[in-house]
């Protein structure tokens, strides 16, 4: 999938409505100034926030650069696609040894 190209504008109900997240989590990124609205239309509070659907979906999905495996994040510090994954390049790391 490649999410990179994908412009298609959404809003955050569209957001928490097709990736399956939580409107706090979605506000919580925006607020954090990890995700960007591309454009505002309307002023003040009923102003509706517009986002890139392919920029959502790269802070969504993650590539687990252990096993290359593409994975839908919990939180934006995950990096790994399981626990598994994330103990192993750990593990490789420890021993020094080159990934
Ligand atoms: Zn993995």
């Amino acid at each position: 999938m490649n999410t990179g190209a994908d412009t298609v504008l959404v809003t955050v109900a569209q957001i928490v409505e097709g990736f399956g997240l939580s409107a706090g989590r979605v506000r919580a990124w925006i607020a954090a100034g990890m995700l960007k609205p591309i454009r505002r239309e309307g002023r003040g509070r009923s102003g509706q926030m517009l986002f890139c659907r392919g920029e959502v979906g790269s802070l969504v999905y993650g590539l687990c650069p252990v096993c290359g495996g593409g994975f839908k994040r919990s939180t934006l510090k995950q990096r790994h696609c399981s626990r598994l994954c994330r103990d192993r390049e750990r593990r490789a790391r420890e021993k020094g040894a080159k990934p």
